[in-house]
């Protein structure tokens, strides 16, 4: 076994092409000895992952991946370690679901008025009945040769701004990091660089709000970051006195060279990181 761990994935359960069991095994292939899942705004994934894990020997870190309101960019707060059995905590993400549900339909009509040919019901059968996330939209332009890639499906239609987008409720920062501190788990920025594309003071002032807020740990190491940015997460972690993690963020064939544990290739992220997440966990949850 290697001891490194991948502590940001996507199964079926939201916008990954693996299952749940079969992402499992890709990370017992790779020997990897812990990852995390990290469902975009849902555990559905993780009762089968759970079992797949137990019987192969790794460990698997129930999380989450929420979406929380942001004016400039994209704030995405991964949950580690929460009580994936939590009545409250299920609640609230289904409130997370429902703003999908009302979304996707109208992401639908901003294409059709593009002139594409696209249904709901193409877009639902692409997710395989998982949860609904743009990735398949994209799935679907590709297939119809709308586009060539996933990457060109979203730069031409899917990004925000662009003409397919539509926007979705979403809980603000300190709600997010709350209810992932009730579920009893530690609250982690991922990947900052999305907070804003061109000002580096904004995404420091982002976590300086959110590590006010209780943020407990931000995202060092990630499949696509360059060596300046590792450093540059590690200074603002210092600085704010946050937690590491890292992941690759793995989504299967979404990402096309991106694979678990070792990204584009160079990825490795020791099994040390996670004591410290689990140990702040546990204090979250006692807290709570
Ligand atoms: P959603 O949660 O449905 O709004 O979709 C968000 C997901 O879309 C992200 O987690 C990524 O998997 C994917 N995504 C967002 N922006 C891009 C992009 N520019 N290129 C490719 N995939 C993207
Ligand atoms: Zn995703
Ligand atoms: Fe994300
Ligand atoms: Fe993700």
């Amino acid at each position: 076994m290697n001891n490194t761990v991948d502590l940001h994935t996507h199964s079926t359960a939201s916008d990954g092409t693996f299952t749940p069991r079969e992402l499992i095994r890709l990370a017992a292939e790779k020997r990897l000895r812990a990852i995390a899942l990290t469902d975009h705004d849902c555990l559905d994934g993780l009762p089968e992952a759970m079992e797949e894990a137990q019987g192969l020997g790794i460990e698997l870190i129930p999380g989450v991946e929420i979406s929380a309101e942001f004016s400039e960019g994209t704030m995405h707060i991964l949950g580690f370690f929460v009580e994936w059995r939590d009545g409250a905590f299920r609640e609230r993400l289904e409130r997370l679901q429902a703003a999908r549900r009302e979304r996707n339909p109208k992401i639908v009509q901003n294409l059709r008025d593009q002139g594409l040919d696209i249904t709901l019901e193409e877009v639902a059968a692409a997710s395989g009945g998982g949860l609904v996330g743009r990735p398949h939209f994209a799935k679907v332009l590709v297939r119809k040769g709308y586009v060539s890639s996933t990457q060109e499906a979203f730069e031409r239609y899917l990004k925000k701004g662009a003409p397919g987008y539509a926007e979705k409720f979403r809980f603000g920062p300190e709600e997010s990091i709350r209810m992932i501190h009730e579920a009893g788990g530690a609250a982690v920025l991922a990947h900052p660089f999305t907070l804003s594309k061109d000002a580096p003071a904004k995404i420091e002032a982002a976590v300086r709000d959110l590590a006010a807020a209780g943020l407990d740990g931000i995202e060092v190491y990630y499949g696509t970051y360059s060596n300046d940015q590792i450093r540059e997460y590690r200074k603002l972690a210092e600085q704010y006195g946050l937690l590491h993690s890292g992941g690759s963020d793995f989504h299967g064939a979404y990402k096309p060279g991106l694979d678990l544990g070792v990204g584009y290739g160079d990825l490795k992220i020791p099994y040390s990181l996670i004591e410290p997440l689990r140990k702040k966990a546990k204090e979250r949850a006692a807290a709570s």
